[in-house]
């Protein structure tokens, strides 16, 4: 069977790439190497409240309502923002954006890894079997780690690595909490409060001399000192966040890549899932567009859009890392201007 698109990867970006490109009648075929879309979970799972325009959530992937963030500086320094979001069920997340795309006409093929191309046939393997399929258009949203980007741009190099635990709280707590320190080279550390739990993590610069879990015991300790948290984790949690800005090509020939995978994740601090919603809505709609005028330059539309919208944030906040890391010895005192929360940022 032929299909108009396969899409590599049913998370956030994939699916909603493939929901509103089934809509249209078009024959999609969504494939995840996962047993199920979203598990395990890899993510702090914050979205800001602005997103629900883009998307429907249903009520029970809602963990958690967040009033604000609170940020705390290496010299003991605390600032509140105001900054309303939920912390989601990321897993109930993004299976509904599964279903929903299934819904609306795509086939799902779990348990199915994308191996590469060959005489333009997309390899996947399923059942221990390689299958061997034809698509006008491949859509690369397999994440961070995408094997559809080195086809196109070749390896990408700068990750975050991250390590969370999913912790009790003592008592349940309104704000998202991230912690700047000298050790966490590159990045922070973090306390998202679900309603029993909290999501906390630590990620670093990927190759940065130091290990992450004994960071991480440190971290909680402190919160445990502080009466937070209870330090029995009920979920463990690694992953990757590219940190090295949007890849070179996002449109190459009848390829296109979305969320991760095109490095949409903002470089500061690590957040993913409204770029992936958003360019996958724009994927979608250029992909339709080539589809129905039987003209697949009309792909780079989609380059261009997600451009008009990201591009000059994500560079800001490239820069802005690239500031942070080489002035890591006096973090305290250019925090506020490389981190997102602070007026300074923007200036
Ligand atoms: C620890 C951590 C915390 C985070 N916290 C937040 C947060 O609080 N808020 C936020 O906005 N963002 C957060 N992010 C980032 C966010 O999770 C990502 O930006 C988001 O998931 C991107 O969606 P995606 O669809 O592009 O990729 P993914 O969600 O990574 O989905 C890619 C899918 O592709 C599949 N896949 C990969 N390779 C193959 C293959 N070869 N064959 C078949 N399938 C394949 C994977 O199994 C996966 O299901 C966090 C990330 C991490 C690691």
């Amino acid at each position: 069977m032929d299909y108009d698109v396969v899409i590599i990867g049913a998370g956030p970006a994939g699916s909603t790439t493939g929901m509103y490109v089934a809509h249209e009648g078009f024959n999609v075929l969504v494939i995840d190497k996962k047993i199920e879309p979203g598990q395990p979970v890899q993510c702090a799972e914050y979205i800001p409240a602005l997103l629900l325009r883009e998307i429907q959530i249903p009520s029970d992937a809602f963990a958690h309502e967040i009033k604000g963030l609170k940020v705390y500086f290496p010299d003991k320094g605390v600032y509140e923002f105001s900054a309303p979001g939920y912390i989601l069920n990321r897993s109930l997340f993004d299976k509904y954006l599964a279903i929903k795309a299934i819904q609306e006409g795509a086939t799902l093929w779990l348990k199915t890894k994308f191996t590469g191309i060959e005489n333009n046939r997309i390899c996947l393997l399923k059942d221990g079997r390689t299958i061997r399929i034809a698509t006008k258009i491949l859509v690369g949203a397999d994440g961070p780690n995408s094997k559809v980007s080195r086809i196109i741009n070749g390896d990408y190099k700068d990750y975050i690595v991250a390590y969370q635990q999913e912790l009790p709280l003592t008592k349940e707590m309104a704000y998202t909490e991230v912690y700047f320190d000298p050790k966490f080279f590159g990045g922070y550390a973090w306390l998202f409060p679900k309603k029993e739990t909290a999501n906390v993590g630590i990620g670093i610069k990927a190759g940065y001399k130091a290990n992450i879990k004994d960071l991480h015991r440190e971290f909680v300790q402190k919160l445990v000192a502080e009466k937070k948290v209870i330090d029995i984790p009920v979920r463990i949690t690694t992953g990757l966040i590219p940190a090295g800005g949007p890849v070179a090509k996002t449109v190459y020939r009848s390829m296109l890549l979305v969320g991760d995978a095109a490095g949409q994740t903002h470089p500061v601090t690590g957040a993913g899932i409204p770029q992936a919603i958003i360019c996958g809505k724009f994927a979608a709609r250029a992909i339709i567009s080539a589809l129905k005028n039987g003209d697949l330059n009309l792909l780079y539309d989609y380059e261009v859009n997600w451009h008009n919208l990201y591009l000059s944030e994500l560079v800001r906040a490239l820069n802005k890392r690239k500031k942070m890391e080489e002035n890591w010895y006096r973090l305290n005192e250019i925090l506020k201007e490389c981190w997102v929360s602070f007026f300074e940022y923007y200036e």
